[in-house]
């Protein structure tokens, strides 16, 4: 961790000193720091304004108790947070998280990244993140119903349409949502449809957010490809998680051309040489809410491996779509080993800094979720677009221009490479591209 210019290395030892405990937001400050070296070398004044250091510090934290009752009628405790990270470029913009592990650190690493991501998009949004460590896995519809209420009677004061508008996550999808915002308009007596995106297409939602972030990794994906003259077709891709992003890329990659033979879930793989069955494993997971296992029961010639490592399946193309941190340096020397060429992160910091490093000694392409998973939020800034306008538009019209945005993230991501002299390098690319336009903003909002 001492391989930052001096400028930089002093911002990130201010943040591992304020920020005790907190390893993935220290690991996600690195990151980006570690590719601004050639930015603050051409440009002091970012350094001189404190631009970087004002950055890494949110503007505002919150932190609030969620009691609910449960269906035995104990009385239940969650801790929520939001954390409204940057707003130069709009109003705070990200998911919120319910899942055991959340806790400061990953609201913070979460909301520093969805800074960047959301500048890439070139939509004015800033950048915000929240959650709760309340696990939805097991409750009753009931339970989540009130521990959404409850969530949202104390969060409903710090959000709006031009402050900060919350979408889903991990552990938050359409019935959440739902849940959230029948909360939100019960307190405001407002039907302020701006104020949350991820909605249901009959109450204010947009078509393709659902499919948005896998479908954006997959178009991310074919851009790589079509830079190297080649195509999804013949290639063999694994997707980690069978959840909403990773179901997604699954559909995506098959519209393409390509053959996705394996996913997972916090369980296990299921290995599927003749290609996932899209519809059984929506039926499974999305209708179902069930495990893997009844996947591999129902689909012939499919293989569930509790304890297998969905890394170890060869293939040419991999897509980690579950959850940080979840492909290490010995994953990625198997990928490599393999014959891998291309990763492209569908999940927030799925890769380890060790297996970043792996891809690039081994010319593996490497594209960071910052970039290839900005499909979802950029979606969801054109739901705010919808409902800005009272219009809905066509699914058609939708993903159109959701792969015209991811078309043009990718473009900027290497044009940047190639001007600061890392050609090729999407991570470089995307951390100074998003760096430079947020940067730029809070030069001309003064200090602020
Ligand atoms: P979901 O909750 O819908 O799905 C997560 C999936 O990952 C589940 O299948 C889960 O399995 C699996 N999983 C969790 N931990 C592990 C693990 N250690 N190993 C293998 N599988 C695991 O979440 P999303 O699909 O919405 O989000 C996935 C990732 O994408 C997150 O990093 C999220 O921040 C990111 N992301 C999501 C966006 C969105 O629009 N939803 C937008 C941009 C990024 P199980 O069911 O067993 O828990």
């Amino acid at each position: 961790m001492s391989g930052l210019d001096e400028k930089l290395r002093d911002v990130h030892e201010e943040v591992l000193r304020r920020n005790p405990g907190e390893s993935e937001f220290h690991q996600a400050v690195y990151e980006v720091l570690d590719c601004l070296g050639p930015v603050v070398a051409k440009h002091p004044q970012y350094a001189d304004a404190a631009v970087i250091r004002r950055l890494c510090e949110p503007e505002r934290q919150i932190i609030f108790r969620v009691p609910w009752i449960d269906d035995d009628g104990q009385v239940q405790i969650n801790r929520g947070f939001r954390i409204e990270f940057n707003s130069a470029l709009g109003p705070y913009k990200g998911g919120l998280r319910f899942h055991p592990t959340v806790y400061q650190g990953i609201v913070k690493f979460l909301g520093f990244e969805q800074i960047f991501k959301n500048a890439l998009t070139g939509l004015p949004i800033g950048g915000g993140k929240g959650g709760s460590d309340f696990d939805p896995k097991g409750r009753s519809e009931g339970e989540v119903m009130r521990f959404c209420q409850a969530f949202m009677t104390e969060l409903y004061r710090h959000i709006g349409e031009y402050t900060d508008v919350p979408a889903g996550d991990t552990g938050v999808g359409g019935r959440e949502i739902g849940y959230l915002f029948g909360q939100y308009k019960r307190i405001t007596n407002r039907y302020e449809s701006g104020v949350l995106t991820g909605k249901g297409l009959g109450w204010g939602g947009s078509q393709v957010r659902t499919e948005a972030t896998g479908y954006g990794t997959a178009y991310f994906t074919e851009e790589i490809l079509r830079s190297k003259g080649e195509s999804f077709d013949g290639k063999r891709v694994v997707v980690s998680g069978s959840g909403n992003v990773a179901i997604y890329a699954v559909e995506k990659v098959h519209e393409l051309g390509g053959t996705v033979v394996a996913c997972s879930d916090s369980s296990g793989r299921v290995h599927d040489d003749k290609g996932i069955d899209l519809d059984l494993l929506k039926e499974v997971k999305l209708t179902r809410r069930g495990r893997l296992t009844e996947y591999a029961e129902r689909r012939d010639g499919a293989r569930y491996d509790e304890a297998g490592n969905v890394w170890e399946v060869p293939c040419d193309i991999a897509l980690p779509c579950a959850t940080q941190n979840e492909l290490n340096g010995h994953d990625a020397a198997v990928l490599v080993r393999n014959g891998c060429e291309i990763v492209a992160e569908g999940a927030n910091m799925p890769c380890t800094p060790e297996a970043v490093r792996l891809f690039a000694e081994a010319g593996v392409v490497f594209a960071p979720g910052k970039a290839a998973n900005a499909g979802g939020v950029a979606t969801s800034a054109l739901e705010m677009q919808q409902n800005a306008s009272r219009d809905s538009w066509t699914f058609e019209h939708t993903e159109e221009r959701l792969a015209h945005i991811m078309r043009g993230i990718h473009d900027r991501c290497l044009e940047t490479a190639e001007e600061y002299g890392t050609p090729g390098n999407y991570a470089m690319g995307a951390n100074i591209a998003g760096f430079t336009q947020v940067a730029d903003a809070m030069l001309a909002l003064g200090v602020i």
